[in-house]
């Protein structure tokens, strides 16, 4: 339950997530499991990219100011590095920061590029320090971070859906915020996914559902909310026992959530099997 120390989650989370990749891997019988999927065994499936991470130069001051924090974090090329080394990518992959114009962030399949906006992050610092939650700096600080990570995997979520022709059902936008949600809660960093559904907690604000909000291909922020909390809640009794105390309206939806995650993280964990190597 106890937050954990983001700086340390930066050098943790490729570990992790290899350790994830790695354990759910069975060794020798990937044709068994990923065969039906795209008319072959891994073997079929051959690395001819990576993903490479780029800096672009931010705008203005202010920007550049959370363009530096994220970059001292040292965390994204650590992580294109670990994932380069044990997983297949057809084509190579651009993770590029900018300044975009916009609060965004995007994957372009035209470009095989994931752009993250510096005006994301500086909304989202936005968001949570002025949530009333009084947050210390440092945890400010973690819960920015956390929710940067989650909206990157999420379009990691696509870029991936796209390089590997991923058979989706159901919505994409929902699809890729579980294959985010089952990544971080796999490396044990629920708290992450719990800041990022606080996120969308936050900038939901008491909105009320307008038509062109209905018509949006993603969720409403408040049902990813609860879709977040429910996967947290499905693969951890404690938190389960947490979001029930703080969030009642989860009550009916909880006793189900167990199922949900099994069925999300084992989806997502057999889609991605034969691209490892
Ligand atoms: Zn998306």
């Amino acid at each position: 339950m106890q937050a954990r120390n983001l700086l340390l989650l930066t050098l943790l989370l490729p570990t992790l997530l290899l350790a994830c990749v790695q354990e759910r891997g069975g060794g020798g019988d990937d044709d068994n499991n990923g065969g039906t999927l795209n008319n072959g065994g891994s073997s079929q499936r051959v690395d001819r990219g990576d993903l490479k991470v780029l800096w672009d130069d931010a705008a203005d001051e202010d920007q550049q100011a959370f363009a530096r924090w994220l970059q001292d974090r040292g965390f994204f090329e650590p992580l294109a590095e670990s994932l380069n080394e044990n997983v297949k990518f057809p084509y190579d992959i651009s993770i590029i920061h900018d300044s975009c114009g916009v609060e965004n962030a995007f994957y372009v399949p035209d470009e095989r590029t994931i752009v993250m906006c510096y005006e994301m992050v500086r909304f989202i610092y936005s968001a949570f320090a002025n949530s009333g939650f009084e947050l210390s700096e440092q945890n400010l600080s973690q819960a920015t971070f956390s929710t940067w990570v989650y909206i990157f995997f999420h379009e990691l979520g696509h870029a991936l859906v796209d390089a590997y022709d991923l058979p989706i059902t159901g919505r994409e936008e929902d699809a890729v915020d579980d294959f985010a949600t089952v990544l971080l809660i796999e490396s044990d960093l629920h708290s992450a996914v719990y800041d990022a559904a606080i996120f969308w907690y936050l900038i939901d604000n008491g909105m009320t559902a307008s038509r062109p909000m209905l018509a949006d291909e993603h969720s409403l922020n408040l049902q990813r909310f609860y879709s977040l909390l429910c996967l947290i809640a499905g693969d951890d009794p404690e938190w389960s026992e947490y979001i029930l105390a703080n969030f009642p309206d989860m009550k009916e939806r909880l006793p189900r959530c167990a199922a949900e995650y099994e069925q999300k993280s084992s989806a997502w964990m057999r889609l991605l099997e034969p691209w490892e190597k």
